[in-house]
């Protein structure tokens, strides 16, 4: 399989390649130069596997070329096998034609593990077939980072070092990333906010005798590999209720469209999906887009659901792409135009294109609470605020004989404090992080300045090289 770039002016690139790569060098987003498509007996076909099998099969075509079947079954086998759910991906129904699809059964218990874990091996797998070595550098809010650790954790050929703001994320969130004591494992907390983070991210990349110096790459959502690891839990969801012989629906709690896309893929695949709908919370630029073509980006407030707390998704440009037919020029001059003026300028129809498939719901901080709060009382489901946010866009637009499956994207565990605070009980953490506040820390405090990370990242890739 071979990957262009949404903006067409990048080398076209095969599956391991892109994955290095995360970003085109023309600004734009990789994406499989053709969709493999599936027929209904193809489906069929693949009922009843178990999750580990059926991701194989589902991102073999995207590897094809790069990644040899066995070794993709390997590796997807073992990503999984730390899961502590043996569905690894649970339905739960909670109302009539209403499912709940629980993401967060990995190590960090949110749905980036989901991608992360197959990531984290496929980076190793490429890197020893080239005796190569990378340094994962990456800025975070709270989930991204704890994922990307646990997925790099003792993997000798990346180093990776995670940007957090300090004392801006919570107390679980940042002690997921700082009691990993492996070598390989830097956690930096800069003094700043996480913009300042994300600014000195880019700052690192821009700097080219750096970058290469220290062989950068990242993981972030825009990498491609992520995304063709969340098309197969659509799949699984969608065959457990009766696909291909029955359409199915899902809702998607979303910050950078990343998983949606997902979804996205999935029926461009062939899978029957009547309806994508989009939930969002104060943040509400993908609603204000979906309900009335307004795609301009306003301050980011934060919210009960911090990992959608965000300005611009980012793999909305993937849609859009596909929406123009793949026009690559028209793609680069609407990405373009945006960056300068904050105002993405989508022509009517195109719009229209996007309107007839996604649904958008957004929330804010009290109506997620409410909502939280119902679920609990009508069935009994303990759902996290960005999970609760999806389970209400599913609801709002069901329709009927169509199942609607809402993405659990967060353990209920990782937001203590929202749960007390919607329906007085501080959820437990499952055994494997029981012991979490009782583990060491480590980690650096940094000024938010670009010398001073910039002589980090490099003690931490020179040790023990
Ligand atoms: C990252 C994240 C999201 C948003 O996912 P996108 O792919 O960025 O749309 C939603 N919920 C949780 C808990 C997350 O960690």
């Amino acid at each position: 399989m071979r990957y262009v770039s949404t903006r067409g002016q990048a080398p076209v690139r095969d599956f391991s390649e892109v994955l290095l790569a995360g970003l085109a060098e023309d600004g734009g987003l990789y994406l499989p130069e053709t969709w493999p498509v599936l027929s209904a007996d193809d489906w069929r076909a693949l009922r009843g596997l178990s999750y580990p099998e059926l991701a194989a099969r589902i991102i073999g075509p995207f590897a094809a070329g790069s990644i040899a079947p066995e070794t993709l079954r390997r590796l997807c086998h073992e990503a999984y096998a730390g899961f502590d759910h043996a569905a690894i991906v649970p339905l739960v129904q909670v109302e009539d034609g209403l499912f709940v699809q629980e993401l967060f059964h990995g190590p960090t218990l949110a749905f980036k593990d989901m991608a992360m874990q197959l990531l984290g091996r496929l980076f190793d797998h490429v890197l020893a077939e080239r005796d190569a070595h990378v340094t994962i550098v990456g800025a975070t809010s709270g989930d991204t980072g704890s994922a990307a650790i646990e997925a790099c954790r003792g993997r000798t050929r990346v180093k990776t070092v995670i940007l957090h703001p300090e004392g801006r994320t919570s107390d679980v969130q940042r002690r997921q990333m700082t009691t990993v004591l492996e070598p390989n494992v830097t956690n930096l907390a800069v003094q700043g906010t996480f913009d300042d983070c994300q600014d000195l991210v880019k700052g690192m990349f821009a700097d080219a005798p750096f970058r290469q110096e220290m062989r950068l790459s990242a993981v972030n959502s825009i990498n491609w590999a992520r995304i063709a690891a969340q098309v197969p839990y659509y799949v699984y969801a969608a065959l457990a209720l009766g696909a291909p012989d029955r359409a199915v629906a899902f809702a998607v709690p979303t910050g950078n469209f990343g998983n949606i896309l997902a979804a996205w893929a999935a029926r461009r695949m062939g899978l029957p999906v009547r309806a994508l709908c989009v939930g969002s919370n104060r943040n509400d630029i993908l609603t204000r887009f979906l309900r009335g073509n307004d795609m301009s980006v306003q301050g980011v407030v934060p919210s009960l659901s911090p990992s959608m707390d965000i300005q611009v998704s980012s793999n909305f440009e993937r849609l859009l792409f596909e929406l123009l037919d793949r026009d690559a020029a028209s793609c680069a001059r609407i990405m373009t135009d945006f960056r300068r003026t904050g105002r993405m300028a989508v022509p009517d129809a195109t719009w229209r294109r996007a309107a007839e498939l996604f649904h958008a719901l957004a929330l804010d901080d009290e109506a997620t609470k409410t909502e939280i709060r119902k679920l609990y009382a009508q069935s009994g489901y303990l759902a996290d605020p960005h999970s609760a946010i999806g389970i209400a866009a599913g609801r709002m637009f069901r329709e009927p004989g169509i199942p609607m499956v809402a993405m659990a994207t967060a353990h209920p565990a990782k937001f203590p404090d929202a749960m007390e605070a919607a329906i007085g009980i501080r959820p437990a953490l499952p055994p494997r992080l029981a012991d979490l506040f009782d583990r060491p820390e480590r980690y650096e405090v940094v000024a938010a300045r670009l010398d001073a990370v910039e002589d980090r990242v490099r003690a931490a890739v020179l040790k023990n090289a």
